[in-house]
């Protein structure tokens, strides 16, 4: 990579984030389209978050992602955020147009690629959900749209019944399910796609985000977390279909580069630098 005096800088600010795949996967793609940028992690505490986005203005910076524990927090400081940013309450990307500053949310719409890549339909299916964090925000905006229905579980019920009530105002569709409903085989026998949105998984001694023995060889099972979980693995044993968060985090950076640059950046290539 050519660093000179014109080159764009485009970052991530979150904490932790040196274990970011980002500067991998957008440097990538930025040197295989021969542009003259390049992305760069930051560590950014809650506290220098209002320093940090200025900074992008002050830097012209071209722009940035945001990541944990930031996507939320970041809202009050940027001149506009787009409608689904602002119905998930959460931004993970921020584009500077001169000083500018307006955040999208690619999360939802990287799942949605990552399974229509992998051939899961969603389309008219029974979804069940577990979470009511973020990344179930970001991910229920659109899978409520496709899906017959989404069920939803959280451990807290009431920001399960928040979330629900939430997403129930786009189709619905969404019904809030109690712990012992989750735990029916009945009810988890109806279900197409079961979908993790928890960080349960990512420590091999986690618990499981469900009851295995509920599973059948022909439910598919998603994980948000970029690797192969115990969930994910049990349940490819069992003969389910399964998807971990890997073509997620490829697909959110995807749009995320073409909202900066308004370049469609070659996936292939990123998708190699995430290894
Ligand atoms: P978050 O806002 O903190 O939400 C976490 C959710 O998980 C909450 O609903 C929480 O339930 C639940 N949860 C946490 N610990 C639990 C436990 N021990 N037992 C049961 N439920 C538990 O986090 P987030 O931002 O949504 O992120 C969640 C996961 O998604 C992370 O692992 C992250 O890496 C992944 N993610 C992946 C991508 C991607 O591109 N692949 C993008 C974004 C996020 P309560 O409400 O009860 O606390």
């Amino acid at each position: 990579m050519d660093i000179n005096g014109t080159t764009k800088v485009y970052g991530i600010f979150g904490l932790p984030v040196e274990h970011s795949l980002s500067p991998a996967m957008h440097n990538a793609a930025f040197s295989a389209l021969g542009m003259d940028c390049c992305y760069v992690a930051f560590h950014v505490s809650p506290d220098m978050l209002g320093n940090a986005v200025n900074a992008m203005r002050a830097l012209n910076f071209g722009g940035v992602n945001i990541t944990v524990p930031h996507k939320e927090k970041v809202i009050p400081f940027l001149d506009a955020v787009s409608e689904e940013a602002s119905f998930i309450g959460a931004v993970n990307t921020v584009k500077n147009e001169s000083g500018r500053l307006t955040g999208h949310n690619t999360d939802g719409r990287g799942l949605m690629r990552s399974l229509s890549e992998s051939g899961i339909a969603v389309k008219g299916r029974k979804i069940l959900m577990i979470g009511a964090g973020g990344a179930a925000r970001a991910a229920g905006y659109y899978l409520c749209r496709e899906a017959a229905t989404l069920y939803l579980y959280n451990r807290g019920v009431e920001k399960g019944e928040a979330l629900a009530m939430q997403l129930n105002g786009l189709k619905g569709n969404v019904g809030l399910i109690d712990k012992d409903t989750f735990g029916n085989t009945d009810f988890i026998s109806g279900v197409d796609v079961i979908v993790n949105t928890t960080p349960l998984g990512l420590k091999d001694d986690d618990p499981m985000p469900m009851d295995m023995a509920l599973l059948k060889p022909y439910h598919t099972v998603c994980d948000l977390i970029y690797k192969d979980t115990r969930l994910l693995r049990r349940a490819a044993a069992l003969g389910c279909k399964t998807l971990n968060g890997m073509g997620m985090l490829l697909w959110q950076g995807v749009l995320a580069f073409e909202i900066w640059t308004g370049v469609t950046p070659p996936a292939d290539v990123m998708k190699k630098a995430l290894g």
